[in-house]
């Protein structure tokens, strides 16, 4: 008997455990000290009601015979779910049909088994600094990794660079953890290599409705040519809070053609044998994020998270602090002042300001140096926290 050895390959993820492991000593040693958390992704706003709605009656219509529910249809996702998300789409000038949307419980199992579907074989590239998921996911399977630099020279995003010969392509837009977000321009030429190249771009959309310039791209396929090359990754979790809910959907175009093989029948067969669907009850919650009034309700939600975002990203520019984000997106991206290294700014905010980020060196080399601020707390003690910081930093 063999193990799969990649997971040997696999570098130990301390990022968030050593943060943990930080702050709790600090609040052990200052019991008095009122730490504010800026480092956390997770939402913090309640459902809004149009869900929890659609919730109870969901559950209602399962206690009664004649409306419950067993296994969900077996192309993914129920009709009514379907035709929100195809109508979501069509708000930025997408068309799709609902064979082409997959409904799953999130965009992470999604990112994580759709390698399932593409050879070992193929090379990987993946921007540095990243979402962890993409490269932990890759190693697991034993894939080459190549890495293209994200830095302060490209503010983050970075382009193709023709030399690189690569199959599948990691894109995620407004990204996480930098909060840059590509223009149409930019990811043309992505879509553009991808298609001279014979390659897959994996876009993750999970923050795409943070986007508030109505020019920029909330989905690769409002680029032409991104339908013959691009399968698209969406959450409910940042959109309407559902992290702990859980739902998501993939996108999978019926243009989308490797080796003579339609990449969506390869996915459908894939989610039909290994995946039974999201719960009934998840899926009506969803669909009302879609409605006028959901609609309504999560724009407050997510106006609040940006207001927080503007609150740290005015603070930065007062500072005269270099950031990227803020604006398109819950994270604040900041060069570390005084050419501090992540971790040694993050004891600093810990000690001096009682303030927690995310040190940037936890998402690759090219976030050593850098420190992610997230939108996602409290009003209040967001307020608190940038107030904190400023007065640190200006007697440093
Ligand atoms: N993609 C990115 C870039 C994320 O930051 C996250 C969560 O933080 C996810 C995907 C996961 O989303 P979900 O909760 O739908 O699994």
């Amino acid at each position: 008997m063999q193990i799969n050895r990649c997971y040997l390959d696999l570098k130990d993820s301390y990022l968030f455990a050593t943060i943990a492991k930080k702050v709790n000593a600090y609040q052990s040693a200052n019991p008095n000290a009122k730490i504010i958390r800026l480092g956390i992704g997770d939402v913090t706003l309640p459902l809004c009601k149009e869900v929890i709605t659609a919730l109870h009656e969901a559950v209602e219509e399962m206690s009664v015979k004649e409306t419950f529910r067993g296994y969900g249809p077996d192309d993914q996702g129920y009709p009514f779910l379907k035709d929100a998300i195809r109508e979501y789409y069509v708000g930025h000038n997408v068309t799709l049909s609902n064979e082409e949307i997959f409904v799953s419980d999130g965009a992470k199992s999604d990112l994580g088994n759709i390698l399932d579907i593409f050879s070992k074989d193929n090379v990987v590239l993946i921007p540095d600094p990243v979402y962890p998921v993409y490269v932990d996911t890759n190693v697991m399977d034993g894939r080459k990794v190549l890495f293209m630099d994200a830095n302060e020279e490209n503010g983050f995003l970075p382009l193709p660079d023709k030399k690189v010969k690569a199959d599948l392509i990691y894109l995620c837009s407004p990204n996480n953890p930098t909060g840059a977000v590509y223009n149409r321009q930019q990811l043309k030429e992505w879509v553009d290599y991808a298609n001279e190249q014979n390659a897959v771009i994996l876009f993750d959309a999970a923050y795409e409705c943070f986007i508030q310039d109505k020019t920029l791209p909330r989905s690769i396929y409002e680029i032409d040519g991104a339908k013959n090359c691009a399968i698209e990754f969406c959450s409910f979790s940042k959109m309407a809070g559902f992290t702990g809910t859980r739902c998501g959907y993939t996108v999978v175009p019926n243009e989308l053609v490797r080796d003579g093989i339609s990449l969506k029948n390869l996915w459908l067969r894939r989610q039909t044998t290994k995946f039974n669907g999201v719960a009934y009850i998840v899926q009506k919650g969803a669909a009302a994020v879609f409605t006028p009034e959901g609609q309504k309700q999560i724009k407050e939600n997510l106006g609040y998270y940006m207001a927080n975002a503007r609150t740290i990203a005015a603070a930065m520019r007062e500072m005269g602090i270099w950031f990227t984000g803020g604006e398109h997106s819950p994270y604040i991206w900041l060069k570390c002042p005084n050419n501090m290294k992540s971790w040694d700014f993050f004891d600093l905010l810990l000690e001096k300001a009682n303030v927690v980020g995310t040190p940037g060196a936890g998402f690759g080399k090219n976030g050593e140096g850098f420190f992610r601020l997230t939108a996602f707390g409290d009003k209040q003690n967001t307020s608190e926290a940038v107030e904190r910081i400023k007065k640190l930093l200006t007697s440093i």
